[in-house]
């Protein structure tokens, strides 16, 4: 899945989510909210059914719908819709992502385009693995992973702990060179 991420990009990941917990007063290997986050870079979350303006039909199309996990629908103001579907830890993935795509500086996927094979074409692309990659790093951090190596935490144990899921942890423990 990152295999054409290279160093540079990782470390400056490592960089990235390193800074934003230092400068909410956190350490690498504690854990972070993405509401905390997404409040200190003033990102707005909505469910659907919070968004002004958004006809009931597709607000609760969307309530009820589990095939999306979350999108950005507006870089200026920062703001991420997310599906309420979501596990504890899904939505902790989603949000992440989102944040890592404005970290990024990534330029915006017209929403016009979410409905044409051209969306479907960049969705797999290099930005998408970015914030997947960046995500990830905001949710366990590479000191996060090491720390939780160094006490042997187990699999579960690291998962609780970041309020991340298993998967996300087996994905950073495969991901983090040592
Ligand atoms: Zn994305």
């Amino acid at each position: 899945m990152t295999a054409e991420l290279s160093v540079h990009f990782r470390r400056r990941c490592d960089a990235i989510a390193t800074r934003w917990r230092n400068q909410l007063g956190l350490a690498n290997f504690e854990p972070l909210a993405a509401r905390q986050l997404a409040a200190a870079m003033t990102a707005t979350l909505y469910r659907p059914k919070e968004v002004p303006n958004l006809s009931a039909e597709i607000s609760t199309f969307m309530e009820c719908n589990d095939k999306w996990h979350g999108v950005i629908v507006s870089f200026e103001p920062r703001t991420i819709l997310y599906n309420p579907q979501q596990s504890p830890a899904g939505f902790e993935s989603t949000i992440m992502h989102e944040l890592a795509h404005f970290l990024l500086h990534h330029p915006p996927i017209k929403l016009y385009a979410l409905t044409t094979e051209r969306y479907y074409r960049e969705y797999d692309d290099l930005i998408e693995r970015e914030a997947a990659f960046l995500g990830g790093c905001l949710q366990i951090p590479r000191g996060g992973i090491l720390w939780a190596k160094q006490g042997e935490l187990s699999k579960e144990a690291i998962a609780a702990h970041f309020g991340a899921s298993e998967r996300m942890v087996q994905w950073r423990l495969n991901t983090v060179k040592f």
